[in-house]
């Protein structure tokens, strides 16, 4: 089984370059992102929890992704493999990752980071904000601030992958198609 990740700031193009490549190399597209906004949108518990964290671009709790991860890694048989975006976030979340896969005689393949200026992240969030109601889309103040938390908190596991040897940037700024291309050949030469 494959295990890619695919990393980068918010707006960096994850979402939109993880639904190609889901579709191309038959891989189920986990956005830790897209379960909790749905578990918001049913009502539930743990979206009730949830709801004023994201609201706020901060992050929720390692806890609940990595339960979340969890559960779809054992319900999925049918695929080539696994594309987590938006996860891992944080050092703990990289361990448990990690971890899970191993359990399982799993490991991560390789770590598609999608590399995207400081200006142009604002100006495709803002952009996103105005067609898809995402609230967390639409103030700058908590798009500057998901940034400056993915800075803190997110950036570091770049070196972590490093160190493993599975660190593969791509330049992520012009065309989703000429981005996708570039995403296609590291991930056909991994
Ligand atoms: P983006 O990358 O554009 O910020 P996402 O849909 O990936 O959008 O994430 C939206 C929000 O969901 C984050 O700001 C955070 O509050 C929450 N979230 C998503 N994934 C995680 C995660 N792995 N750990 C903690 N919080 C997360």
């Amino acid at each position: 089984m494959l295990n890619f990740l695919i990393f980068g700031p918010p707006g960096s193009g994850k979402g939109t370059q993880s639904v190609h490549l889901a579709e191309k190399f038959n891989l189920l597209h986990l956005s830790t992102g897209d379960m909790l906004r749905a578990e918001i949108i049913s009502g539930s518990e743990l979206g009730k929890r949830v709801k004023g964290l994201m609201e706020k671009g901060e992050l929720v709790p390692d806890s609940v992704v990595i339960e979340m991860i969890a559960h779809k890694i054992d319900s999925e048989k049918m695929k080539s493999g696994f594309l987590y975006d938006g996860f891992p976030r944080t050092v703990e979340q990289a361990v448990a990752l990690e971890e899970m896969l191993g359990r399982r005689g799993m490991k991560i393949s390789a770590m598609l980071a999608l590399d995207v200026d400081h200006d142009e992240l604002v100006r495709r969030l803002m952009g996103r904000g105005a067609v898809s109601g995402r609230p967390d889309d639409q103030d700058i103040k908590v798009i500057e601030n998901r940034i400056e938390v993915y800075r803190s908190k997110t950036e570091p596991l770049a070196d972590h992958f490093r160190k493993r040897g599975i660190y593969r940037p791509v330049n992520g700024m012009g065309s989703v198609e000429d981005i996708f291309e570039r995403l296609c050949m590291v991930v056909e030469t991994n």
